[in-house]
């Protein structure tokens, strides 16, 4: 009798190696055995997400076919394991610090477990030229993959989570929180062809009006462009093109970003934290983010955490005393030999 075999599943994950060669730096690919040599002054990081994102676009499944990639790769990715469960979700995994960037469909569990990773939200790689019946274009309201947390949260709350842990992973990680704030609020913004108006009160409220450092930052990070600076003294509006290819939101009404944009701007520069800096103002737009919805009660791992406010690990008890004493915060606690950061805030 001949058995019925199902035919091998399309392999959600793909991998890209950024190696430095004479005359600049390369691109290879593992899957479609890609190896050019980049233009110069080309970002890597940014032509790597670009190739990733296309094969994410073309290597489409539909969800109930999707299977964790990094447990078929004998969960090699990260080291603690406790089993797949949870919805699986498109994720992006930067290591060696941006020379390999990886993108793959990996279960919620081993997302949690696996560092320098992010899940890759609906606002990100949301328009695809598959058309309507791509994953990538938005998946039906019950598939699950739209969050890792079962608990449900208001819409705002929910893509600034997203983005953060987006960006956490995509940016590089000596980016200022300023610079942060910066790249949330355009991402937010964008009109979904990668360009972004900010008016001149916006950036009053972020404190950036007179401060160029993180548009350098963003743009040596080759994740914006600004046109020269005549516009920019003379205009109540500064225009920004962005250049990380992924960030593109066609797929959720430019409504509920601005909406999600202002909460986050609320959030980070509220009243309590008017003495504060970028530093406090990132971290407390995190905490809250992160916050179980409806309450003032919060537990997330701490090192990713971390990376989403851009702080190297020693300088977060700081912060978050910082957060304590403008009284943002109520308590936070990081027991010894746990990996969690759990916290209360003073208002839900
Ligand atoms: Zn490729
Ligand atoms: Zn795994
Ligand atoms: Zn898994």
């Amino acid at each position: 009798m001949r058995l019925h075999t199902t035919p091998t599943p399309t392999r959600r994950a793909w991998t890209i190696e950024l190696r430095p060669q004479h005359g600049g730096l390369a691109l290879v690919c593992a899957q479609c055995s890609a190896d050019s040599l980049l233009p110069p002054g080309a970002s890597g990081r940014s032509a790597a997400l670009a190739h990733l994102a296309r094969h994410a676009r073309t290597d489409v499944l539909p969800p109930y076919l999707r299977i964790c990639q990094c447990h078929e790769h004998g969960c090699r990715w990260h080291h603690r394991h406790r089993g797949c469960t949870g919805p699986v979700l498109l994720v992006l995994t930067c290591e060696h610090s941006g020379r390999i960037w990886r993108l793959a469909d990996i279960c919620a569990a081993c997302t949690e477990a696996t560092p320098h990773t992010a899940a890759v939200p609906d606002t990100v790689l949301a328009t695809s030229p598959a058309g309507p019946h791509s994953t990538l274009s938005g998946p039906g309201p019950d598939d699950g993959r739209r969050r890792i947390r079962t608990n449900s949260s208001p819409a705002e709350q929910t893509y600034v989570r997203e983005l953060l842990g987006y960006l956490a992973a995509a940016l590089p990680s000596e980016i200022s929180a300023k610079a942060r704030l910066l790249a949330l609020q355009c991402a937010l913004r964008t009109n979904g062809r990668s360009f972004v108006q900010l008016p001149a009160g916006l950036l009053r409220a972020m404190r950036i009006d007179r401060d160029p450092s993180p548009w350098q930052d963003l743009e040596e990070a080759h994740w914006l462009h600004r046109p020269p600076a005549t516009s920019y003294a003379a205009s109540r509006r500064t225009s920004v093109r962005l250049l990380d290819p992924t960030v593109l939101s066609r797929s959720l009404s430019r409504t509920k970003r601005i909406r999600a944009a202002d909460w986050a701007l609320r959030t980070s520069y509220n009243k309590q934290l008017r003495n504060h800096g970028a530093d406090e103002g990132l971290a407390a737009l995190t905490l809250r983010a992160h916050t179980h919805a409806g309450t003032v009660h919060g537990q997330d791992q701490q090192g990713r955490l971390t990376g989403m406010c851009g702080l190297p690990s020693q300088k977060l008890p700081h912060v978050l005393n910082l957060l304590t004493t403008a009284g943002f915060l109520a308590t936070w606690r990081s027991d010894p030999g746990s990996t969690d950061l759990t916290w209360t805030l003073t208002r839900p």
